[in-house]
Parts: C-alpha cells; structure tokens; sequence
C-alpha cells in the first residue's frame, strides 16, 4: 500500500480507502469480513457517513483494537429519520448524531469531522455562517476532532469552503466523466446518461480544475469518493466513454488529480476489497486510463495534459507530467501568487522546462493532443527555468 499525506492536517493515509456506505444492512460477520480484509491489505482510511446505529456498532466492534491505527471520516449533519439517512442542519440533532458515531464506534475523538453534503452557496452560508461551523471548531479545540472537513460534489461551493481557510481535507467527486461536466450540473444528472450526449465536451471542466489546483496549493487533502462513477464507469454500455474502464484505471486517474491523497471504494465483500487494492501492484501499463479517455468515440480530450506520460520518453529526460502540472497549478494561482509549495515541489525536479531541446519528439506520442513544447516555454517563463 501507499500512503500520501494530507498537508494541513499532516495524515498519512492510504491511497486506497474505504467507503462503509454498502455495508449498511450487512450482517456482523459480512461487514467485519470486509473491514478485516481492508486492514490486512494496508487501508487505513474509512468514510463512515452512514447514521444507522447497526452498521457504526458492527464497524465499531470490527475496528477494536485498532482504532490508533486508522483515520475515521466522520460526518457531521448526516442523521438519522425514522430509520432512514437524513441530511441535517438541525444543530440538535448533528450533535445527536455525532455523539452516537463516538459511542458506537467507541472512541472519544474523530480524526476528521466532515460538515456534510454542501453544494451550494445557500447551503454553504447555513452551514458556515450559522451553528454548523461553530460546533465542527469547538469539537476541534476540545480535540474530539482533529480535522475539519467538508464534503461536496460542487466545485464552486467546494472552492468557497476551501477559501475559507477552516477546512483540511475535503470529500469530493473525481472521476473522468463527472471531470468533464461544467459547475453547475446537478448532481443527479451524474448519474443519467443523457447528461453526457451532447456533443464533444473539450477535457476537464476548468472549474473542477481550479479546485484541484487550490487543494493542492492549500494543503488540503482530497478523499475522493464515486471514484468509480458510482460503478457506470466499469461498464461499456453505461460509460460515457463508451468503453469500460477498470478499477485501476479509475483509481488512478483520480489520483492523478493535484491534491488527491486517497481514493474511496465502497466495498460489500472482501473480494471486492481486494479487487480495489490491486491497484498498489498494478503495472504501469494496468493503470494507464488514458487509451479509453483519447479513444472515446463520444468526447474530444484535446489540449489538456492528463498526467499519463505516453509522451515519453525525452532525451533530456524531463517528467512532463511533472513540469505540466506545476504549470497548471502555478497558472491556477490566485492573483498570479504561486504558491511557495507548488515553487518548491517544481525546484525538486532533476530536469525542468529550460532543458527542453524542442526536439518534437514528445508531442507526436500524446494521445491527448498537448502542445507540450508550448507548455515547456511557458513553464520557464513562470518558474524561471
Ligand atoms: S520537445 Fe522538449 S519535452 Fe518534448 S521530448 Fe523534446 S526535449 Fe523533451
Ligand atoms: S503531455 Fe500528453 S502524453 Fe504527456 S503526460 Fe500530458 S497528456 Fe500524457
């Protein structure tokens, strides 16, 4: 397993976590199976935002012993109504809610308290302008939570909560097809076909971008979650790309993505568990997602650099994934500012922009189209060399 770690809140998580939202109405045996195989196998994060007391106490009992060892997602304004999951801003009942995710997972703290599902402004001000924040802040001074978190599916409202300087990890979407949606699609469109027709859509919707590149550049951990588009991106006829995807290459695109530190798989079995940490011993060939996004017969991806190096390699042997991204981020950056961090990580590389000999042999072998040579001018431009 590998593990990466959240700047703000200094965890080191791995890179494949688990999402406990399948296991609700399991039984005992089922869901300490999948909790014991995840553990085994090096996950050490899990996202628990489901209320249902049975499935916190059979999580609870299957995590004793090891809560020290592992980082639990918990989420705040996730409750429970007649049985049923409900989204609250009712400050009585998150508190109640909460305190029963300490009982019954018995522990005295949550490693991150996530503020629940907010996707959009009016949401957004509710939560932080009212009881929500005030009680995620007082739980963090008394320690009872170490991060604060948010969990959203919308870039715009996910940008303003990043802003806002109080949360250290954030819970969001990240996956090819949702990557190409602009802002403002609803997120149950996600889900429909019909949301993916119409016409070429030309690569990563730049506000999404925007949002990566603020993570990153902030320090703020993304824990991602549909990391497989809730399972449509595994199936040819339901992919939008009009090819399956596999596991790994969903994975692995979502961890290509700047600020990405762990990617969520809900899981029902420990088969399915494995299934998804195959992704650590993957081949580099395995992971490559690349030939289904550039060879989709619905979507042109062209001109945005995914992050595969199909275009090396290059005889001054320079990352260009690396140096692209950077450029991305420093071009991503608020007023121009480029953050010390993304100038420090650029500063690491061996090679940079300015040993590029413009030899072109990197620009015929990008499945993505990349004016790479245009990117490598520009990166010495911004980074000097
Ligand atoms: S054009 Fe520049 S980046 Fe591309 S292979 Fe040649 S030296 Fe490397
Ligand atoms: S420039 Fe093209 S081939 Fe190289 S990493 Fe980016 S998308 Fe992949």
């Amino acid at each position: 397993m590998e593990y990466r770690r959240m700047k703000r809140s200094g965890f080191d998580v791995s890179v494949v976590g688990l999402g406990g939202e399948h296991l609700t109405n399991k039984s005992s045996q089922e869901v300490e199976a999948v909790v014991k195989t995840a553990l085994e196998s090096g996950i050490n994060i899990f996202d628990l935002f489901m209320p249902q007391h049975q499935v916190r106490d059979y999580i609870g009992k299957a995590l004793s012993g090891v809560r020290q060892q592992v980082y639990l997602q918990g989420h705040i304004g996730s409750t429970l109504e007649d049985g049923q999951y409900k989204r609250s801003r009712d400050p009585e009942k998150c508190r109640l809610a909460f305190e029963d995710f300490l009982t019954r997972y018995k522990t005295d703290y949550v490693d991150i308290g996530m503020l629940h599902y907010i996707d959009t402004a009016e949401d957004f001000k509710t939560v932080f302008e009212g009881d929500m924040l005030e009680y995620a802040l007082k739980l963090k001074a008394q320690g009872t939570i170490r991060a604060i978190g948010v969990s959203s599916h919308e870039p715009f409202t996910a940008l303003t909560a990043i802003e806002s300087g109080y949360v250290d990890v954030l819970m969001f979407s990240v996956n090819p097809a949702y990557d190409l949606l602009p802002a403002n699609t609803d997120v149950y469109d996600f889900f429909e076909n019909h949301t993916y027709e119409n016409g070429s859509l030309l690569g990563m919707d730049k506000d999404r971008a925007k949002l990566y590149a603020a993570c990153e550049a902030r320090g703020v951990g993304i824990t991602v979650m549909k990391t497989l588009g809730a399972g449509q991106l595994l199936d040819e006829k339901s992919s939008p790309f009009g090819r399956a995807m596999t596991i790994s290459q969903c994975i692995h695109y979502s961890l290509s993505q700047p600020g990405v530190c762990s990617a969520l798989i809900g899981c029902t079995t420990p088969e399915q568990v494995l299934e998804a940490v195959k992704y650590t011993s993957a081949s580099e060939t395995e992971k490559d997602y690349s030939n289904v996004l550039s060879s989709s017969p619905k979507y042109a991806m062209t001109g945005r650099c995914m992050y595969c190096n199909h275009c090396l390699p290059c005889p001054s042997n320079i990352d260009i994934a690396a140096v692209t991204k950077y450029l991305y981020l420093a071009k991503a950056a608020l007023e121009g500012n480029i953050p010390e961090t993304v100038r420090s990580h650029y500063s690491l590389l061996k090679s940079t922009a300015q040993d590029c000999i413009q030899c072109g042999s990197c620009e015929p072998n990008c499945p993505f189209g990349v004016k790479i040579i245009d990117n490598m001018q520009e990166a010495l431009q911004v980074f000097g060399r």
